[in-house]
């Protein structure tokens, strides 16, 4: 039976990290092994910001560009140490791919872009990590992910279409995986004119959720920096518990509310599929980790979830009638049309809330869609504390000494936007 794991920038920031990888893997050479790894480090980031230098045709593109190149290049020199290897030769040739781009004028959908030039970073990352493996003796094929996971042509968050995905993966995967690792990379795929999409931020665990459940696999195991899932974030909580097992549903509503140790969409296809997810340390994998499944288990301790960079939105009609069913429909539409998904909404008689991630793009867009039949208010900078399997102490301790502008409870979920 198959496996997959998924190794995020963190697990492959720098020449250590790759050789714990290598040893995971080595540790695990009885499997049959997928391997989807990210962009190493902050590369993601950085490319994000020379897309945005091209885009504003901004002076520093290039050195941008060639911070990139070298910060490969170091980890490449650790790995390799034989600077005439042909690794060197091979992704100075996958980041011409970028200059090319940036000698041509900017195109015009920045989405489209985006995608072309930020996919770079999964596509190194994985050229250095499986040339590695063979270097020290671990037979392994790099396959281009774009020829297997098939989308639409939805920029920087394409959707998949399953039955082409499962088709070619089904047919070129599994028999691949009978006698070698496969690595591939995570977050980026295909449109049907060969276009790089990629499959939003933080996408690859939705990667390796899609290879798994077309090839039935066994389990897919997500190596994180962390000792598994955690009731809550250690950099902003001091006592934290791991948890032994969850629920796909309690990760699920976690992770959809911005617990970002897995991707909100891995969860559904796993689920479907019944195929367990590991999220375990990459620095001690004979450690359990967290085991998420189908079953029962209540959890404690509750989650808490916290979402920076929110904006509230408080939308009345221009002459304060009362907001109606009609209303809400339009809003939804325009939501819809500026691409705007929200965390929170509260509907009052003459207003109606919605809270959701600041992204400067989206909101302008909304803000003229809404300007011609509605008047709103907003307030930016504002945290979304989401705490699943709430307890009122917990709930009173997190507010404390806060501003509350918005507070829901439900049977299991309370959620809270406040001003720090
Ligand atoms: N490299 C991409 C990102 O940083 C995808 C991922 O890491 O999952 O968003
Ligand atoms: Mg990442």
């Amino acid at each position: 039976m198959t496996e997959v794991f998924k190794f995020g920038g963190a697990s492959v920031k720098d020449a250590e990290g790759i050789k714990n990888l290598a040893r995971i893997v080595k540790l695990n050479k009885d499997k049959q092994l997928l391997v989807v790894i990210s962009a190493m480090g902050k590369t993601t980031n950085a490319l994000e910001e020379l897309t945005n230098a091209y885009v504003n045709q901004q002076e520093d593109i290039h050195q941008i560009f060639e911070r990139i190149k070298e910060y490969h290049e170091s980890i490449m020199m650790q790995l390799f140490e034989d600077p005439g290897h042909p690794v060197f030769d091979d992704i100075a040739n996958s980041f011409v791919e970028i200059d090319w781009i940036l000698e041509e004028e900017p195109h015009e959908d920045y989405d489209y872009i985006y995608d072309q030039i930020v996919s770079l970073g999964e596509l190194v990352s994985t050229k250095i990590v499986s040339t590695y493996l063979d270097h020290i003796g671990i037979k392994n094929k790099w396959l281009d992910a774009r020829s297997f996971i098939h989308t639409d042509n939805t920029y920087r968050e394409g959707q998949v279409n399953w039955t082409k995905t499962e088709a070619a993966i089904q047919a070129k995967v599994s028999p691949i995986l009978m006698d070698r690792v496969v690595i591939t990379q995570g977050f980026i795929g295909g449109t049907s004119e060969n276009f790089t999409t990629t499959l939003g931020r933080e996408g690859s665990d939705y990667t390796a959720a899609i290879f798994a459940s077309c090839l039935k696999a066994a389990a897919v195991t997500i190596w994180k920096d962390v000792p598994g899932v955690l009731n809550a974030d250690p950099k902003l909580f001091p006592d934290t518990i791991k948890y032994e097992e969850l629920s796909y549903r309690d990760a699920l509503e976690m992770t959809y509310y911005g617990a970002t140790v897995i991707h909100p969409k891995t969860i559904k296809p796993l689920q479907n599929s019944g195929i367990p997810l590991l999220v375990k340390p990459f620095l001690a994998p004979e450690e359990n980790g967290t085991k998420i499944t189908e079953s029962n288990v209540f959890i404690t301790e509750p989650a808490i979830i916290v979402k920076k960079n929110q904006v509230l939105v408080t939308i009345s009609t221009k002459d304060l009638a009362f907001i109606t069913e009609e209303h809400l429909c339009e809003i939804y539409g325009l939501l819809a049309q500026a691409h705007v998904k929200t965390n929170t909404m509260q509907l009052s008689a003459i207003s109606f809330s919605l809270g959701f991630d600041w992204d400067e793009r989206k909101f302008t867009k909304l803000s003229s869609l809404l300007r011609d039949n509605y008047a709103f208010k907003y307030n930016a900078g504002l945290t979304l504390i989401t705490v699943r399997h709430y307890k009122p102490d917990v709930l009173k301790k997190l507010v404390d000494g806060k501003t509350v502008l918005l507070e829901q409870l439900s049977r299991h979920t309370a959620q809270l936007v406040v001003k720090l």
